[in-house]
C-alpha cells in the first residue's frame, strides 16, 4: 500500500478545509506523506484557482506546517498547474500538471470540468458539436503539459472524460479518441513522470472509477509509464480515498508507482 496522497486542496483555492485540517486527517488515517496541491495562478480565471497574494499565504503557511508536523508526517509543498497558466508563480516541492478548460473562439477557456451543460456548450460552440475534435484539442494540450506546466505528475489524464457517466457521450474506444490520447501519452513517457491515478471524481459522485480510464491505463503500461495514487481531496474526508480498493486494481498492469 501507497501511505502517501499528492493532491489535496484547501481554502486558499476551492477546497472546502485549511491546510492544518487536510494534515491532521492524513495523520489520522494513518500516511506518511501528505502533498497539499493548490490551483496555482492563472491571469484569466480566479474563481478557482489562488490569487498571487494568496499563492503566496499558502506557501508560507505550508512551509510553516511543515516544520510543525515535522515529527508525525512529512508534509510536502505543491502546486496544481493549468496548462493555460504556464509556469507556477511560486517554488514548490513539486507541481502537478493539468487542463481543465478547452480553448476555443476569440480567446474563450471554458472549464471541462464544471457542468456537462457547460462543456457541451463549449463543444457546440467551439467545435462543431463534436466531441471528438474537442477531445482532440484536449488532448493536444495534455501531450505538452509536462513541458509547460514543468509538471512532475502528470493530472487526471483523461478529464475531459468526466462526465461520461453523467449524459455526455464518448466513445472511449472510437478511432479518433484513441488516437488523441495514444498521441499524447506517447509525447508524455519520455519525460518519465508518473501518471495520476486520481480518484476524486468517485469521491464526488461524478464517476465509478479512477482517471485514468481502463483503456488509457493499459496503454500507459504497454509504453512503460509510471503512475501515482492521488485523491485530488477538496475535504478532509476524502483524503486518500478509496486507495485500498483501486490500488490493486492499477498495480496489476506492473507498472513502477512512483513515490514523491
Ligand atoms: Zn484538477
Ligand atoms: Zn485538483
Amino acid at each position: 500500500m501507497v501511505y502517501a496522497d499528492y493532491h489535496m486542496h484547501t481554502t486558499y483555492c476551492d477546497g472546502k478545509c485549511t491546510a492544518e485540517e487536510m494534515i491532521l486527517s492524513a495523520i489520522a488515517k494513518g500516511l506518511t506523506t501528505v502533498g497539499l496541491s493548490g490551483h496555482g495562478f492563472t491571469d484569466f480565471d480566479g474563481h478557482y484557482c489562488m490569487s498571487r497574494e494568496n499563492s503566496v499565504k499558502y506557501a508560507a503557511e505550508v512551509t510553516a506546517l511543515k516544520e510543525k508536523y515535522k515529527d508525525k508526517i512529512r508534509v510536502l509543498l505543491g502546486v496544481e498547474q493549468d496548462y493555460f497558466g504556464g509556469k507556477p508563480i511560486i517554488e514548490t516541492d513539486y507541481v502537478i500538471g493539468s487542463v481543465h478548460y478547452l480553448h476555443w473562439g476569440n480567446d474563450v477557456y471554458t472549464p471541462i470540468d464544471e457542468h456537462p451543460d457547460q462543456l457541451m456548450g463549449a463543444v457546440n460552440a467551439g467545435f462543431g458539436g463534436d466531441i471528438y475534435a474537442a477531445a482532440e484539442s484536449y488532448f493536444q494540450c495534455m501531450g505538452d503539459v509536462v513541458r509547460v506546466t514543468g509538471a512532475d505528475i502528470i493530472g487526471h489524464f483523461d478529464l475531459i472524460s468526466k462526465f461520461c457517466e453523467r449524459g455526455i457521450t464518448l466513445d472511449f474506444d472510437h478511432p479518433r479518441y484513441k488516437k488523441a490520447y495514444t498521441d499524447a501519452i506517447d509525447r508524455l513517457i519520455p519525460y518519465g513522470k508518473p501518471f495520476e491515478v486520481n480518484t476524486g471524481a468517485i469521491s464526488r459522485g461524478y464517476r465509478t472509477s479512477p482517471y485514468p480510464a481502463m483503456p488509457m491505463m493499459r496503454y500507459i503500461a504497454s509504453q512503460g509509464g509510471k503512475i501515482i495514487f492521488t485523491s485530488d481531496s477538496h475535504h478532509v474526508d476524502n483524503i486518500a480515498f478509496r486507495f485500498e480498493e483501486w490500488e490493486p486494481v492499477y498495480r496489476a498492469f506492473g507498472t513502477e508507482v512512483v513515490i514523491l
